[in-house]
């Protein structure tokens, strides 16, 4: 398969359009985490460079530059570019991606189309920004202006490295903001890739700077940075109180924040239990477990219980771990050493407090970061397994009687990113989505996001929302021109 021959050409940072070797000439190594190997030695961003990056972005951001001098369609028609490019490319994007990643290659290459499709959608918005005029009691006109916020920082994770970057780039450009993105110290080269195709779409200068560094040096000199407008973040709870502070510290930059979550997906008991399975099945086990959205909480009711912990198990059984760049595979290493070793941990920690361990619970083979698929019954809402964000393939079935018992067990939680209930009681499954605290709920499917709508959390899983046309607003002040007449 191709992934196993790409080469890898970009591993400078990416200012101002060209690829610069880092102030310092320090390099860090992106690892594979199917064998340890490294794919690449990249440049290191520090604060000298992230300063560097953002000269540039706010430069290209003055008054009368060739960015701030474009129309609309023009705007438009470079976001579409790109987007054209991307799509051309996806095989080399997903080969690279698998690679740093260790995701499955076609997954990847489903995220890189995703990513494509991103820049399309947000090329659609930037001649759709309007503002209003409004009725005064004092017969002036008034009106609003939507005008860009100004230099945007962004953070991403490595998580879905590819399609994060289009969802944070692709709103900020349609608004007309220049950005500095610093990838994840995981996957940087995979969006070195990307950089390098804004330049060929057509980007001015300075428009698209992309800086891979690690989060304490690079990150938190672009949270910290007075030039930096608006800061977007996507990563851990703790990661993200940082970031707010550090916007607090300095030039109170306009924070956008998508966190981690605990979600629960509730599985009454008049659903094909089979069916059901598969889907709470996914929810969790996809990518590794390693989604913000990951259904972590399998709550089952009672009825069903033992039948859909043994479905549950012959699934995780026949699940395929293994080489990502095989067609067959569906689940590949976890990301890095620290991020395996954490969900070992937790599994440990899980057995420990007494869940019962149904399948799993061990490392496969002795290179690379593989997990079996796990599965833990008996679980109580008490246990750590159940608290806490595991990130890995570890699944928590919990079981549950009423309604009113699972909503109030589903909602104790400090996190509210997503939530799912199957069942085809139609006023169950409705009570249940108005009652649960978390920013997205799935009924009678699970994590299917789109492109066009909202997402984002509630509670500790973050602050404002990104996709469809909300995210917009994200880059975006509001000015309001009042005329006398
Ligand atoms: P994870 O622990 O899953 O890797 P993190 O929240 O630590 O998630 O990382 C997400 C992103 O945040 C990465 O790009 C990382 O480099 C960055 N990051 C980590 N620490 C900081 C920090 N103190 N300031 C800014 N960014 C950070
Ligand atoms: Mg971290």
């Amino acid at each position: 398969m191709l992934g196993a021959k790409v080469s890898i050409k970009y591993t400078k940072l990416f200012i101002n359009n060209e690829f610069v070797d880092s102030v310092s000439g320090k390099k860090f190594a992106s690892i594979n985490p199917v064998d340890e190997t490294v794919v690449a030695e990249v440049a290191e961003a520090r604060m000298a460079d992230i300063d560097k990056a953002v000269a540039a972005a706010k430069k290209a951001f003055a008054r009368g530059s060739e960015w701030r001098s474009l129309q609309p369609a023009q705007r438009s028609a470079l976001l579409n570019k790109l987007a054209d490019l991307v799509e051309r490319h996806v095989q080399e994007i997903a080969s690279i991606m698998t690679l740093e990643n260790g995701k499955p290659f076609a997954h990847a290459v489903g995220e890189t189309q995703m990513a494509a499709d991103t820049f399309r959608y947000y090329a659609g918005w930037c001649d759709k920004i309007q503002g209003q005029t409004i009725p005064t009691d004092d017969g002036s006109l008034v009106m609003t202006r939507k005008e860009p916020v100004g230099v945007a920082g962004q953070i991403t994770p490595w998580n879905f490295p590819v399609l994060l970057y289009a969802i944070k780039l692709g709103p900020a450009l349609a608004a007309g903001c220049p950005v500095v993105l610093k990838p994840a110290e995981q996957t940087p080269l995979c969006n070195l890739y990307l950089a390098a195709l804004t330049k060929e779409a057509g980007f001015p200068p300075g428009v698209v700077n992309v800086v891979p560094g690690f989060g304490p040096t690079a990150g938190a000199a672009l949270a910290e940075h007075p030039d930096v407008a608006k800061i977007s973040f996507t990563g851990s709870v703790e990661v993200g109180k940082l970031i707010m502070k550090a916007s607090g510290n300095s030039n109170l930059k306009r924070v956008t924040l998508e966190l981690g979550g605990k979600s629960p997906l509730v599985i009454f008991d008049d659903v094909n239990v089979d069916k059901a399975a598969k889907i709470a099945h996914e929810a969790i086990f996809a990518n590794s477990g390693q989604v913000c959205i990951a259904a972590s909480r399998t709550y089952v009711h009672s009825k069903i219980y033992n039948e859909f912990v043994e479905k549950s198990r012959e699934l995780a059984l026949k699940r395929k771990v293994g080489d990502p760049f095989d067609a067959a595979t569906e689940q590949g290493p976890q990301v890095e050493k620290d991020i395996f070793d954490r969900v070992v941990t937790y599994i440990e920690i899980g057995k420990k407090e007494g869940a019962s361990l149904v399948t799993g619970g061990e490392r496969i083979g002795n290179k690379g970061y593989f997990i079996q698929p796990t599965i833990f019954a008996n679980v109580t809402d008490d246990m750590t397994i159940a608290k806490d964000e595991i990130f890995g393939p570890v699944q928590s079935i919990l079981k549950f009687d009423t309604l009113e018992e699972v909503i109030e067990r589903a909602n104790k939680t400090t996190y509210g990113l997503a939530a799912g209930v199957l069942t085809n009681d139609i006023t169950k499954a409705v009570k249940f989505a108005q009652a649960i605290e978390s920013g997205s709920v799935w009924v009678n499917h699970y994590a299917a996001t789109t492109l066009q709508a909202p997402f984002g959390g509630y509670k500790q899983s973050g602050i404002g929302r990104e996709l469809g046309p909300e995210a917009l607003d994200n880059y975006l002040e509001t000015k309001t021109i009042s005329i006398k007449l």
